[in-house]
């Protein structure tokens, strides 16, 4: 009988995290004066040690004992060959997935919350502030942070703390402490209130009011932590297919196509950077983050410097934005509601060794449907993206007769995203596609900042 799950033992897990830096050329993040960034600058808001990761070029990073002590709560992951997909679809592909729905908050944030939570620690840090979307990363932290010791301030995007009281429950179980966003706590939140008091408010807007909590602490004790986007969230996600590419081997097999979804780019980055690895020697394999129709970072929009908050707290960012002040249609995948795109991610996209995808709601929904009646797990709305994503694929393996390997990111499981799911079933979910005059009008904001080379690192 064929393996099912390809499992892993805990004295099996990686020991490193894999670089991409190491591998691409990058534009530097740029501060106020259009300078790059000192690591100094961003001391208020990171502890110095996780600064030094972001900025490293060094190729593999080795993973610290407490963490690896810590992700063995549920990791290694299993590799899960989707036989009952395969046999819906009538499909000649192979279809494989790392599931990242078995960590305690249910997706793969906790992959770098629980190294974040620890450099933070190691720095002498007393409490950490974060925004979230979902819920996801909220609780991840949370968690992460009930793991040492560490209090958890949480600001999430208005539209998700209504459409998922639930998330907010799980982050006080752990501990945390949670604030819908805007808020009245911070100024970034009373402006953004004072300009639209429905606003839905935006992970953008949460960011501001996340930084601000923390470099405001008169105490000095307070780091902010973001769960995507950034060179170290990308490195610590790599586990996944670092992971991954030991279970393929276990049975011989190695993916035609990877794909994840991307939000601001770290669960796909987990599985693929190992990969893009392989692709950047020699490799021949296709690479696919798959976005929101709605919030079409990498298909639409341009290369630019941009800020990752709302409030420009942050430096400027080399990647694909809708403007650091768009607000995404509240479509139901909250952690796919992001202007930006991990400076990583983007860089892999100018040099082709990426090719972004995007897709509607309501094909990410009924992909989801036919993989929960498959293969069992209820998948986060956000995880139904890449979903869609693979059933296109495997329909054109069939069209074309080929046995192709199809690996794809089981990103979370969606047992806390239910209303969104009854909202399906009563034909209440609708397609948000967003227009190019909205896109334009968007992108308005960052016209008369400096722009980054397009660089091809080889
Ligand atoms: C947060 C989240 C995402 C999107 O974030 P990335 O940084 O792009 O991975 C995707 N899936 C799930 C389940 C999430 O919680």
């Amino acid at each position: 009988m064929e393996a099912r799950k390809i499992l892993l033992n805990e004295d099996e897990m990686p020991r490193q995290w894999y670089n991409i830096l190491a591998d691409i050329k990058m534009n530097p993040p740029l501060g106020p004066d259009g300078k790059p960034v000192t690591p100094d600058a961003l001391a208020p808001v990171f502890p110095m040690n996780l600064i030094e990761q972001e900025v490293s070029s060094e190729r593999w990073i080795d993973i610290p004992e407490e963490v690896l002590g810590i992700l063995k709560i549920w990791r290694p992951s299993p590799l899960v060959r989707a036989f009952s997909l395969e046999k819906a679809l009538g499909t000649p592909a192979k279809i494989y997935f790392k599931n990242e729905s078995v960590s305690p908050p249910g997706s793969h944030k906790p992959n770098t919350a629980v190294p974040q939570a620890y450099y933070n620690k190691e720095f002498g840090i007393k409490r950490m502030t974060t925004e979230t979307g979902a819920g996801q990363w909220g609780s991840a932290l949370s968690f992460a942070c009930s793991q040492f010791g560490l209090e958890c301030k949480i600001f999430m995007v208005r539209v998700s703390f209504d459409q998922k009281p639930y998330r907010k429950s799980m982050m006080s179980t752990w501990g945390g402490q949670c604030v819908a966003s805007p808020s009245m706590e911070t100024k970034a939140g009373r402006d953004a209130l004072a300009k639209d008091p429905n606003t839905p408010g935006s992970l953008g807007i949460a960011i501001s009011e996340a930084i601000e909590a923390a470099v405001t602490d008169p105490s000095g004790k307070t780091r902010y932590s973001l769960g995507s986007v950034l060179n170290h969230v990308m490195l610590h996600q790599t586990i996944i297919g670092l992971e991954a590419q030991k279970q393929l081997a276990k049975v011989g097999d190695y993916p035609d196509v990877v794909i994840g979804c991307a939000g601001g780019g770290s669960n796909f980055a987990g599985l693929a950077f190992p990969f893009v690895l392989d692709k950047i020697n020699g490799k021949a394999i296709e690479i696919y983050p798959v976005e929101p129709a709605a919030c079409p970072t990498l298909t639409k929009a341009p290369f630019v410097y941009d800020h990752g908050d709302t409030a420009r707290y942050t430096p400027l960012l080399p990647m694909h934005s809708l403007g650091h002040a768009f607000v995404p249609p509240p479509f139901h995948a909250g952690g796919l509601r992001y202007h930006g795109m991990a400076p990583t991610v983007s860089q892999l996209v100018v040099e082709g060794l990426i090719k972004p995808k995007a897709v509607t709601q309501l094909d990410a929904y009924a992909a989801g449907i036919l993989l929960a009646r498959t293969e069992g797990i209820i998948p986060a709305p956000e995880t139904t993206h890449a979903l869609a994503c693979v059933v296109e694929e495997a329909k054109k393996a069939k069209e074309e007769g080929k046995a192709k390997v199809i690996l794809f990111n089981w990103s979370g499981h969606g047992l806390l995203d239910l209303m969104a799911y009854d909202k399906y079933f009563a034909g209440e979910l609708s397609n948000f596609v967003l227009e190019d005059k909205e896109i334009e009008a968007a992108e308005k904001v960052f016209e008369n900042f400096p722009k980054p080379a397009i660089m091809k690192s080889r």
